[in-house]
């Protein structure tokens, strides 16, 4: 990872080589040589740059995940190298309203034969090939204009509306998708399955019954390989405009044995299959909204590197969002020193605009950074 933060530190180089021995590949505590990654999720801004950086710095922040049009803005690149911030572009794979508006017949269709949507959340079938094609293209546009250090595969996955899924549920009522015509096919010829001859005209309810009653397992791998695919395509795509760009993945905050093994079977995000494809994994560890508490962060990035030896690297959230339970800054300064445990790589906030409206959680972020204790792989 590029990493030119940490001037300022005597012995820079001391130091480096020190943490290139500590941290070989591979390594428990496998942070960057020069210390955590601290990242801030930024969609867009209306202020002066010149004091976002400022302050920043002052933070300790050395990575931002921004949308394409902040990331592409002249002096927001500009600003961001000079402050070796490291970029990861977010980028939304199937989830795309401007397309969905124009082509509603997109739509990933649920296991009732609806469409996959629920409130904002509004997923694209992920086998169309003319949508592939035209978000492949959208990929390397953009990292030819924005230029980011990282790709950051964002809704590279299957339909669920995670944030609203607490830990009582069943991992029969979660929703399971794609079953329009496009896959249904496909799943058909990869997996040779077959459909009986008198579902050829039934209900799109009636065939999705009949492939989880009979096939769950199938469906399951195919999502995985489908999901898996993609990235790999759009990782090539990426390294063919820019040859040292690293792929990121934000994946859903399941461990292993969560509903059922819903990590695979719902958004189709099998970590152990992508861990090769990727750079980094990104789990979305926002615990106050889905009922969990500060520990579990850790214990999410825990499973995803007992599986995989990857490079994990989780996000939280830094205010409260769906529930109205309070969120305190004891539990805030929690989650940030549970995702900052080894094996993490660092924290990312979602998002840098509640951080900045929230002066007492910046004072707790330094806090906590400069406490040496806390600091992964120290
Ligand atoms: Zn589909």
């Amino acid at each position: 990872m590029k990493n030119k933060a940490h001037k300022r530190a005597g012995g820079f180089l001391a130091l480096s080589l020190l943490f290139l021995f500590s941290f070989a590949p591979g390594a428990a505590g496998a942070a960057t040589p020069n210390g955590p990654m601290i990242g801030v999720k930024i969609y867009e801004y209306a202020g002066s740059f010149s004091k976002l950086f400022e302050e920043w710095h002052s933070l300790g922040v050395n990575t931002a995940f921004v949308g394409a049009a902040l990331g592409a803005d002249p002096e927001f690149k500009a600003l961001a190298k000079k402050n070796g911030i490291t970029t990861f572009l977010i980028f939304p794979v199937f989830f795309d309203d401007a397309e969905l508006e124009k082509d509603p017949g997109l739509y990933a269709v649920k296991s009732d034969g609806e469409r996959a949507e629920d409130d904002w959340v509004k997923f694209v079938c992920p086998t169309r090939e003319d949508y592939r094609c035209r978000k492949i293209e959208e990929a390397k546009r953009l990292v030819r204009e924005v230029d980011p250090d990282v790709l950051s595969l964002d809704f590279m996955r299957f339909f669920v509306f995670w944030e609203q899924v607490y830990p009582d549920r069943t991992p029969e009522s979660l929703p399971n998708t794609c079953f329009d015509t496009s896959c249904l096919e496909a799943f058909q010829k990869e997996m040779n399955v077959h459909l009986p001859e008198d579902l050829a005209g039934a209900k799109t309810a009636n065939k999705a019954k009949w492939v989880l009653a009979n096939h769950a397992r199938e469906w399951t791998e195919w999502k995985c390989r489908t999901i898996a695919g993609m990235v790999r395509l759009l990782a090539a795509a990426a390294h063919e405009v820019k040859p040292s760009i690293k792929i990121n993945i934000h994946t859903v905050p399941w461990r292993k044995g969560d509903f059922g093994g819903g990590i695979e079977a719902v958004p189709g995000q099998d970590v152990v299959r992508l861990a090769p494809l990727v750079d980094f994994i990104s789990p979305m560890c926002y615990h106050h909204m889905v009922r969990r508490t500060p520990a579990w962060v850790h214990s999410v990035a825990q499973d995803i590197y007992d599986r995989t030896h990857g490079r994990v690297l989780p996000s939280i959230q830094v205010d409260k969002a769906y529930i109205d339970d309070p969120y305190t800054l004891a539990q805030f300064k929690e989650a940030v020193t549970e995702a900052l445990k080894p094996p993490s790589l660092g924290v990312v906030f979602w998002s840098w605009d509640a951080l900045n409206k929230a002066p007492d959680r910046k004072e707790a972020l330094k806090a906590v950074l400069g406490d040496p204790g806390s600091r992964p792989g120290r």
